[in-house]
């Protein structure tokens, strides 16, 4: 039976690639996609979809109540996924309202919306098959020492304040589970890489600046670890969440691929200096500056719980899936020459 769709935020990176994951895999399936287009959102990412009956594009703000009624009333949803966030720590450490706007208001704008249109007050019933998924990230639970992983039980203990913003989000979405008995589930993801990422991220920053010979600004001693996942086998476990987790539980996704920022920058370098056969690649362009504030040692995910209850694993090793992301890049420099003009010169100026 066709199922439709409201998922929001997917003219950026993640959401981009999860409309390529669907459309591949589900032949009779509607995706509306809700996206404001900010500085992240891109059309250029949906390119491959132009003229598929089976995406349908709207141009809007998650915080829209007019807006997302009218959506809900046009179409009969059986899911919502909410990508649509502000994602950035740095861009939150310097303003932070945008992120409680976006990331917490229009959260719970879309549960309120989802909530008017699939739950009956009188008979205090929700309609069948209908599911909010909440698409969160590891960052919410803080910190880990040298040891030990988070689990879906570790506390939340967010520390910037875009993390405080996806924990709070998170809150709001169990509250609408345990005040109403929405349908809901949350996915909480590690660091994904891959194509489409907008380049003021760790891994496209560096291949665009090793590619044009520019510094690479890295953190501190550049010893954070982050768990790496390769963005496709984030969409599958979207996928697999929405549509056989159990109602009102968190599943931490993640790929035991934990790597130093300056591990990633290396490889980098290294990958490209062979690729390009270009002897001007070399650490020397390593540019260690202040460390963030409050910047996070280290993220780790177990991800025991998808993988025993949803069957879900991680397909592609941090090894395969680097190269993959460097020829994309490679391939795609229109891509990124459009997306690095204009605004993202100012932006970049200022921060590097
Ligand atoms: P992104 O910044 O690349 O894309 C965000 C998208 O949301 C953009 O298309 C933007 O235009 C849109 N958007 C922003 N504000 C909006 C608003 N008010 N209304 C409608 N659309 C709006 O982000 P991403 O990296 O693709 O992340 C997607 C989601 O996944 C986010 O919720 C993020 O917290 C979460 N997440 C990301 C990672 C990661 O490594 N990138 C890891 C775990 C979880």
């Amino acid at each position: 039976m066709k199922k439709t769709y409201l998922i929001t935020g997917c003219a950026g990176f993640i959401g981009s690639n999860f409309v390529y994951y669907m459309l591949k895999k589900y032949e009779d399936i509607l995706l509306v996609n809700l996206d404001k287009l900010t500085y992240a959102g891109n059309l250029e990412n949906l390119k491959g979809v132009e003229g598929d009956p089976r995406h349908v594009f709207v141009q809007g703000d998650i915080c829209d109540k007019e807006l997302v009624e009218s959506l809900f009333a046009k179409y009969d949803f059986d899911y919502v996924i909410n990508f649509a966030a502000e994602s950035h720590v740095d861009r939150s450490i310097a303003n932070p309202e945008i992120f409680v706007q976006t990331n917490v208001m229009g959260t719970v704008n879309l549960l309120q919306r989802a909530k008017e249109a699939w739950y009956d007050p009188a008979a205090k019933t929700w309609k069948e098959g209908k599911k909010y998924l909440q698409v969160s990230t590891d960052e919410v639970y803080g910190a880990l020492g040298a040891e030990g992983y988070f689990m879906e039980t570790t506390p939340l203990c967010p520390h910037s304040p875009y993390s405080s913003s996806k924990a709070s989000a998170d809150m709001f979405v169990m509250a609408f589970h345990d005040t109403y008995g929405m349908p809901v589930n949350i996915t909480r993801c590690s660091n994904n890489y891959g194509p489409y990422q907008f380049p003021e991220k760790l891994i496209p920053l560096m291949i665009n600046n090793v590619k044009h010979h520019k510094q690479l600004p890295v953190y501190g001693d550049g010893m954070q670890v982050r768990d790496w996942l390769y963005v496709e086998d984030h969409c599958k476990a979207i996928d697999m969440v929405a549509n056989g987790g159990k109602v009102g539980e968190v599943y931490n996704v993640g790929g035991h691929n934990e790597r130093p920022n300056i591990f990633i920058v290396k490889t980098i370098i290294a990958q490209l200096h062979d690729r390009l056969k270009d002897d001007g690649i070399s650490e020397d362009l390593i540019k260690h500056v202040e460390d963030r504030l409050g910047h996070d040692r280290r993220y780790g995910i177990d991800p025991t719980k998808i993988k025993n209850d949803l069957g879900w694993y991680p397909e592609t090793p941090f090894e395969k899936g680097i190269v993959l992301t460097i020829d994309w890049y490679l391939n795609h420099e229109e891509w990124m020459n459009n997306v690095t003009s204009g605004n993202y010169q100012k932006y970049y100026e200022e921060m590097y």
